[in-house]
């Protein structure tokens, strides 16, 4: 290590574009990750015969991170990705899978080894404002790193101090990051949000590292200072060859900063490319859902009809089976026996997801219906019932054989036997994508979807059942297709303002600067 600040470091910085290509080896290498957490698992548990449970907060995913790249990790809050940016750097212990950093086995690491991971990888947290301890100064926070790890080892020869050393280190650092080294002897609470994660910033760069872990650094803050921040991140990756790993739930950040990004949903990849490629030209479902949800600059997008993306997130405790995010597409795969417009296709989804999660009972719908007529005399005509149903889920348009089975199920429904309501729906209505999990297929740009399945996956499907929902994407028949509501340009369907979301703060309108 140099005693000013970090050198730049050439050897390590790649172009970003060219991450991947030209047989470039990653920097960071993460294979089959895993951290499942189990609940009802103590001693106590178990003399009372109870099951553990796990909880899939990291569930498979797989990475690659270039050198000098920024990697962009994007989802909504509780999908994984900080869970995935921590247990990459070994501050959560993996229950599965393989971390290779400049090709050495992380997971592997103990000892010196470790330590030497630990000063080449380093992390920024999200809360400026919980990550600093309030107790220290910020020379103090900043230097910490550099005490641990006993830096410098000896004392240099102009006659300093090692402690002494340390100061002069934090103040540049404090320096480089756009505070003064007057500033030194303060504590957190004297500085703003941004203040603070620059000081954030400083104590991950004492170390001189060449990979840093970015989780949500800007999300805390006002927009015109994320601004700020992203600038000086930038500039930081520049002067020192920084490879990132930036995770974020706000997608118009990302696509500032990153080269490109991985989209994470339920604790899986399903998505992943160069950024262009990803706002330009979404593969999934979801990763459509997150860039609706971005809200635009321009005047004539302003107005732009945004759909409400329908359901919860699914538990992490018990994900829905076959591609976790089936409760919430919008293009859903129907099977090859149902052919009706795709947003009542949803609607019948919908209405069997909350049953099967026993989200309302029969009985529920009868006290609000009762509770409608406000003191009136009202019989439980189920009549009432079906066409409050059919209101509620969309079903209002259905004719046929269609209508006549979700009849069925909501006359069943209506006299309360909910389960055999939803066994009922699922018998008629079950999809190909609860059937088999999509697995992460195209190359550069890839997704893990059955719209856009390759042969060696989609084996198992059968065909016609993934060309009845495609709606012109690939297929057979044409005449399948006429009436569908799957839209023809990716992004331009159902989408939500739901997602990327999570109240952390107001987003920027214009990428962040
Ligand atoms: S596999 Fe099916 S449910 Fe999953 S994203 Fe693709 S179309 Fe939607």
């Amino acid at each position: 290590m140099s005693e000013s600040a970090p050198a730049e470091r050439d050897d390590h910085v790649g172009d970003g574009s060219a991450a991947g290509s030209g047989g470039e080896k990653p920097l960071l290498e993460v294979r089959g990750l895993r951290k499942y957490y189990y609940e009802n698992d103590s001693l106590f548990d178990r003399l009372l015969g109870r099951e553990p449970t796990s909880v899939k907060a990291v569930d498979g995913v797989d990475l690659e991170v270039y050198p000098g790249e920024t990697l962009g990790v994007v989802g909504e809050s509780g999908c994984g990705k900080s869970t995935t940016g921590e247990t990459l750097l070994r501050l959560r212990e993996a229950t599965e899978g393989t971390v290779r950093f400049d090709g050495e086995d992380v997971m592997e690491m103990s000892g010196d080894e470790l330590t030497r991971f630990r000063k080449r990888a380093g992390i920024v947290f999200q809360d400026p404002f919980s990550s600093l301890d309030p107790r220290m100064t910020v020379g103090d926070i900043v230097s910490e790193g550099l005490k641990i790890h006993n830096v410098p080892e000896e004392s240099p020869d102009d006659g300093r101090s090692k402690r002494e050393w340390r100061r002069d280190r934090a103040k540049e650092l404090l320096e480089r990051v756009g505070l003064s080294a007057d500033q030194i002897d303060r504590y957190p609470h004297e500085f703003s949000g941004g203040q603070r994660q620059r000081v954030g910033i400083a104590r991950a760069l004492a170390l001189d590292p060449e990979f840093i872990v970015l989780d949500e650094p800007v999300s805390a803050l006002d927009v015109s200072v994320q601004a700020q921040i992203l600038n000086l991140l930038e500039d930081l990756q520049e002067d020192f060859g920084l490879t990132y790993l930036f995770i974020a739930h706000d997608l118009s950040v990302v696509r500032h900063i990153c080269d490109r990004v991985a989209v994470m949903y339920l604790g899986e990849v399903v998505e992943t490319g160069p950024t262009d490629d990803i706002f330009e030209s979404p593969k999934h479902p979801y990763t459509e859902a997150l860039l609706e949800s971005v809200p635009r600059a321009s005047v004539e997008e302003q107005g732009r009809r945004v759909d409400a993306l329908p359901g919860d997130v699914p538990s992490p405790r018990n994900p829905p089976s076959g591609c976790h995010f089936r409760t919430r597409c919008p293009k859903v795969i129907q099977p090859a026996t149902v052919d009706i417009p795709q947003e009542q296709y949803r609607g019948v989804m919908n209405l069997r997801d909350r049953l099967e999660r026993q989200g309302f009972t029969a009985e529920s719908v009868w006290e609000t219906l009762e509770s409608e007529h406000d003191g009136e005399d009202f019989e439980r005509d189920p009549v009432v019932f079906k066409r409050a149903m059919r209101e509620e889920f969309d079903l209002a348009g259905l004719s046929g054989a269609t209508m006549d089975t979700v009849e069925d199920a909501l006359e069943i429904l209506a006299n309360g036997r909910e389960e055999e309501a939803a066994d009922r729906l699922r018998d008629a209505f079950a999809s190909p994508c609860e059937e088999e999990e999509p697995v992460l297929t195209g190359g550069e740009h890839a997704a893990a979807c059955h719209l856009f399945a390759d042969e060696e996956y989609d084996r198992d499907l059968d065909p016609e059942d993934v060309g009845n929902a495609m709606g012109g994407i690939g297929a057979p028949d044409p005449s399948t297709t006429a009436d569908r509501d799957v839209p023809d340009d990716p992004g331009s369907g159902g989408t939500s303002d739901a997602v990327g979301s999570d109240g952390d703060t107001d987003e920027p309108d214009d990428n962040g600067r």
